[in-house]
């Protein structure tokens, strides 16, 4: 016998039982943006291997080792995005976007790869939802969208979530903590992880990710970026985090939070829910003044946050969103045609309409009826004529047949 095939390692199908809750992701987000000015923009699902080089950092986890770049048939070096923003900044110079009205705010809705250990709740393919406003330094905006993804999480029920907050600083305050950081590290060198050791120079502040306890141990005393704030950068984490306490967005202060790409400066968030396992981040961001000069574009300030599709239906409550037929066609021998003829027509009319397709028994359409959640049965007769029976009461009545329609909308 053949081999069967499975989906890659790390990837899934979404079959349509579970579509229905990825949909109501997608509407709240759709509406909530909406509401907020944010325009909804698609890039490609791949790009120059460059752009995330320089985007993201060539020393982060992302673009170290978790990146599915090939060579196209063209002999150029392409990556399968494994986020949005750089592609967003990307499309941001390429458009010459800065001649808008500033900001520019944007959302996405996409799928991201990155070569990672599959485990519940990560995946190689994912899918993330992502805002981005670009052109204003302003900390409103940075606020603005912490408050966003809040509501978000919020209003799709979402228990036990926590909202960490911090501040990197901008890139002059952070290269001298970095120096600090560094000649901490090296005096503690034999507590730390060999991983950490071996990126001391490179990408320091990850340390504070380490899990094992060595590691942490040391990174306990750590001095903190929190504390080396420059002036103005503390005065914008400052009135970022007023705009927050105004809108009654609750959150820790978390100098250890560091995220891991490396355009950010100054705000930095990440949500979770207790609700989740290990991998416990529903979504995060922050400002990222310097990206869209790095990326060749003019000096333009911006800010954004994304989040998983897949942690967030995990954090889901259960719902009933059952999609169910609001009247199946029970077609009685011969009148399949007209079965088939009438669901069309109360289609038309914006009802959902089911019938048989399997060649069921009446009884067994009956049956079918009942699976797919119908309130209304429509039995077409054999002379012609046709019944409608209330599913949950079981009251059957005649109706005339050229008025079914009519009778049903
Ligand atoms: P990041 O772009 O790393 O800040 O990730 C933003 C969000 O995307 C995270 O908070 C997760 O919810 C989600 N995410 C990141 N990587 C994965 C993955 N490999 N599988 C599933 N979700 C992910």
């Amino acid at each position: 016998m053949a081999g069967r095939f499975q989906a890659p390692k790390g990837t899934f199908d979404v079959l349509p039982d579970e579509s229905a809750r990825r949909a109501r992701i997608h509407t709240a987000a759709a509406e909530l943006f909406a509401r907020a000015g944010y325009g909804r923009i698609e890039t490609p699902v791949f790009e120059d291997t460059e752009l995330f080089e320089r985007g993201v950092g060539a020393s982060t986890d992302i673009v170290s080792k978790e990146m599915f770049t090939f060579e196209d048939l063209g002999g150029r070096s392409i990556t399968l995005r494994p986020e949005a923003t750089a592609s967003i900044c990307r499309a941001y110079v390429e458009h010459g976007m800065h001649k808008l009205p500033q900001p520019v705010k944007v959302w996405w809705w996409g799928p991201a790869f990155r070569y990672e250990a599959p485990q519940a709740g990560r995946f190689r393919q994912f899918n993330q939802i992502d805002v981005e406003a670009i052109g204003s330094d302003s900390p409103l905006v940075d606020a603005e969208q912490v408050i966003m993804l809040d509501e978000l999480l919020r209003g799709l029920g979402i228990e036990g979530i926590r909202l960490r907050l911090s501040s990197l600083g901008t890139a002059e305050s952070r290269a001298e903590y970095r120096e600090e950081l560094k000649s901490y590290l090296r005096a503690h060198e034999s507590e730390l992880s060999k991983e950490v050791r071996g990126r001391i120079d490179a990408n320091p502040m990850r340390a504070f990710d380490a899990d094992d306890d060595g590691t942490r141990a040391v990174m306990a005393q750590a001095p903190r970026m929190l504390d080396r704030l420059a002036e103005a950068d503390a005065e914008h984490f400052a009135e970022v985090r007023r705009h927050l306490d105004g809108a009654g967005v609750e959150y820790e202060l978390d100098g250890t939070l560091v995220r891991g790409l490396d355009y950010y400066t100054r705000t930095v968030f990440e949500f979770e829910s207790d609700r989740l396992g290990a991998q416990s981040a529903l979504g995060g961001g922050g400002r990222y003044d310097g990206l869209v000069a790095e990326l060749g574009g003019p000096e333009a300030p911006g800010c954004g946050w994304a989040a998983g599709i897949e942690r967030i239906l995990l954090a889901l409550p259960a719902d009933g969103d059952e999609p169910g037929a609001d009247v199946f066609v029970v077609a009685e021998d011969g009148q399949r045609g007209r079965a088939l003829a009438l669901a069309v027509e109360l289609r038309r009319a914006g009802i959902a309409a089911g019938l048989d397709l399997a060649n069921r028994s009446v009884k067994g359409q009956m049956k079918q009826a009942n699976r797919t959640g119908a309130g209304l049965a429509v039995i077409l007769e054999q002379d012609g004529g046709a019944q409608v029976r209330d599913m949950e009461s079981g009251d059957q009545r005649s109706v005339d047949p050229g008025k079914l329609s009519e009778e049903i909308t």
